[in-house]
């Protein structure tokens, strides 16, 4: 176990939520400080205010991985006798790192909206509106007969492999493989300047892009040889489609027992809905944050109720003549990525041998109260 820096640290979370996913002109990644120092304590945060900013003060954070950007419209100045100007002053003069992972977060499996899913109690939940759907590549390695399943072994645990729920898929054929090593060389098999003869299996099996490199770094790392031979041929198939939102189907109810369920699932006191509150209630989709421009994907993907923060009046209006429920929550209950994204971070943490804390930001940010 060792005590990881921060770029260690992203690195790992990136895995996670990769930038890629993130929608165009978002504000992500490391926003403010820095992260070649060591992390001893992360805390995770849904908005970053300045209450938020004096917990991390005072629990002694040296970086904060928040869902909204702390920056989102570009700055024009720094002045420190501004709200804004303060906080990043005390950000900066306590060496705190910032970190946002907005819309990649949303996006990615396990994220925002997939604990929203979670939270919901959403059966066989899918995307509701795909934003990216993931290049494959084969990959094929040759590879010693002796070392063939220890490859194998290693590409799957990298993430190849993955077919439908089928992991550690591979194919293998044997032949042979021929060499000279040059000079100055260590073969693992044979001497330098003599062709070689060696019983090879050649290994093919295929890989998500964003694994690509872990994947090959891991195989490289295990591989017998000095020089490893594989190729990497991009696919014509699809990968899995990610993107905002899930859809899923819950027990039958009415939209009136359902928004009860909301309220208790995602910690809320109050909900607003549009609907007949004796609808009854099967298949329902969900998104994070500001879910207005997309109810159109609820309803063509045949809804009965769509959960989504700051509805606004027409957008309302318009479902509700469509025939569509909705619920907001409100924007705060995006709180769920607080818990959620800590266990994640913390076992990937684990797994990896980082001594590090991970805890959720216990500040309530949400501005609105219901009088
Ligand atoms: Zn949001």
């Amino acid at each position: 176990m060792k005590i990881p820096n921060g770029h260690e640290v992203i690195q790992l979370f990136e895995q996670f939520s990769p930038k890629g996913l993130a929608m165009e002109g978002d504000k992500i990644g490391l926003q403010i400080g820095r992260l070649n120092k060591k992390v001893e304590r992360i805390m995770i945060a849904l908005d970053v205010l300045e209450n938020v900013i004096d917990e991390a003060i005072e629990k002694n954070v040296q970086l904060i991985i928040a869902h909204h950007p702390i920056i989102y419209r570009p700055l024009k100045n720094l002045l420190t006798d501004t709200v804004q100007g303060k906080m990043i002053e005390k950000i900066l003069k306590h060496d705190i790192a910032v970190y946002a992972a907005h819309t990649n977060l949303d996006v990615a499996k396990g994220g925002v909206n997939d604990l929203l899913a979670n939270a919901l109690g959403l059966e066989d939940a899918e995307v509701l509106v795909p934003t990216f759907d993931t290049k494959l590549k084969k990959l094929v390695v040759f590879v010693p007969a002796s070392h063939a399943e220890v490859i194998r072994k290693v590409l799957g645990n990298a993430g190849a492999g993955f077919i439908g729920n089928y992991s550690h898929c591979s194919f293998s054929a044997n032949g042979t493989g021929r060499f000279v090593p040059g000079e100055n060389t260590n073969p693992f098999v044979g001497e330098a300047g003599r062709l070689e003869e060696v019983e090879e299996v050649r290994i093919e099996t295929i890989v998500p892009e964003p694994l690509l490199k872990k994947t090959i770094t891991a195989m490289i790392k295990a591989h017998p040889y000095e020089e490893v031979a594989y190729d990497v041929y991009p696919l014509e198939n699809k990968g899995e489609v990610l993107g905002l939102g899930r859809i899923g189907k819950v027990h039958e109810m009415t939209l009136g027992e359902f928004a009860e369920k909301v309220k208790l699932a995602l910690e809320v006191s109050t909900v607003r809905v549009v609907g007949d509150l004796s609808t009854k209630i099967k298949k329902v989709a969900v998104l994070g944050g500001d879910g207005n421009k997309y109810f159109m994907n609820a309803k063509f993907q045949g809804a009965d109720v769509y959960v989504t923060g700051d509805i606004y009046y027409h957008t309302a209006h318009d479902a509700a003549m469509q025939g569509l429920n909705m619920i907001d929550p409100g924007h705060n209950v995006e709180k769920v990525m607080k818990k959620g994204l800590t266990a994640t971070l913390q076992k990937m943490c684990q797994e990896t041998g980082y001594t590090v804390e991970i805890f959720p930001s216990e500040v309530n940010t949400d501005p609105f109260q219901f009088v």
